[in-house]
């Protein structure tokens, strides 16, 4: 059975680090860009809390990660560290090491797409846990925060939402998907694709930004309460799948799109004037974004529907929700 270091070795020493000092001492050295500022986040998955035992390891190594760097993204800062504490439970370690390698696999791949060099971490033994630190750099002054945004500023979203939610209640058994179905919406769930290249693009743009990981609702009312800020959005206009369209009449579904989280799709907000280069942006890298609304003084998140009339949606239960008629 391999001991500690024999794994740390084996599955997370890369040869020839970027950073002054990496894995190895005590702690990494990095050598920080003159003139940026480091933002700096931690996002941790619990085992059957987060993912399933069974989850595909190679996604899972995507994953952890992922929700991390789009936590940068989300600043508009640039991913360049990383740090890994993981808990493994022994029979894993003694019987399936075929996990491990896939896990850093899927670690690395998506590490090595955006540059983020893994630089340190711990592991221990115990119940199956992965916790990240993300350390990534942003020129002095110009992180996109969520209490920047101003009265008249549109609300835009990146791809689409809803479907790792929809996802995950078919595999809970609560909605079924037909397989072609499921082929479309399982990758958001398994393989989240952090909006890196966009954050950064956004803070010439911008005035505030979010990552969606708790849900449209959730995430777009952090951005109002920090902002002290209120907004209307329109709910015909939120991007979604054809999937998740065509079931939008029964509340699971409407729940997934609005509240159902693991979207790491990015929500911000930016000036009218902005609209045209918002929109060559998408052109640019490709990536759908969409206008749902627009800021306004005062507090509370109203959604409409396509006659402008305010949709009630407190029955389903939202948080950071308030109507008005
Ligand atoms: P210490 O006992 O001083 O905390 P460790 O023996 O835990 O150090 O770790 C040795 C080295 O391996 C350190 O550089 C640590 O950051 C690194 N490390 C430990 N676990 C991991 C991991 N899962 N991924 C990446 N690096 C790791
Ligand atoms: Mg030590």
């Amino acid at each position: 059975m391999s001991s500690e270091f024999d794994i740390i070795r084996r599955y997370f020493t890369r040869t020839a680090p970027q950073a002054v000092l990496g894995i190895g001492d005590d702690a990494a050295l990095i050598d920080v860009t003159p003139g940026t500022e480091l933002a700096v986040s931690t996002d941790t998955l619990v085992c059957d809390r987060h993912f399933f035992a069974a989850t595909d390891p190679y996604r899972l190594g995507h994953k952890s990660l992922a929700v991390n760097l789009s936590d940068m993204a989300a600043m508009g800062a640039k991913p360049r560290w990383a740090l890994l504490a993981l808990t493994l439970p022994q029979q894993l370690v003694k019987h399936n090491e075929t996990w491990l390698q896939q896990f850093s696999a899927g670690f690395f791949a998506l590490a090595d797409k955006h540059q983020v060099e893994l630089i340190g971490g711990d592991t221990t033994a115990g119940p199956l846990n992965i916790g990240i630190q993300i350390l990534g750099e942003i020129a002095k002054g110009k992180a996109l925060r969520r209490s920047g945004a101003k009265n008249g500023d549109d609300i835009w979203v990146s791809g689409m939402l809803g479907n790792a939610a929809l996802a995950l209640n078919h595999e809970l058994g609560k909605i079924t998907l037909q397989p072609d179905e499921i082929d479309q919406c399982l990758p958001a769930l398994l393989t989240p694709e952090p909006r890196i290249e966009l954050g950064q693009r956004l803070i010439a743009l911008a005035h505030s930004a979010i990552d969606i990981s708790d849900g449209l609702l959730a995430d777009l009312g952090h951005i109002l309460e920090n902002s002290g800020k209120s907004a209307v959005i329109q709910l015909e206009s939120i991007p979604c799948s054809a999937v998740l369209k065509k079931r939008l009449p029964q509340s699971q579904a409407l729940h997934c799109l609005l509240a159902g989280g693991d979207d790491y799709e990015l929500c911000f907000t930016a000036p009218a004037a902005h609209r045209e280069a918002v929109a060559g942006l998408s052109t640019e890298l490709g990536i759908p974004l969409t206008r749902i609304g627009e800021i306004a003084a005062g507090e509370g998140l109203i959604v409409t529907d396509a006659h402008g009339k305010t949709l009630t949606l407190e029955t389903t239960g939202y948080d950071h929700f308030t109507t008005r008629n």
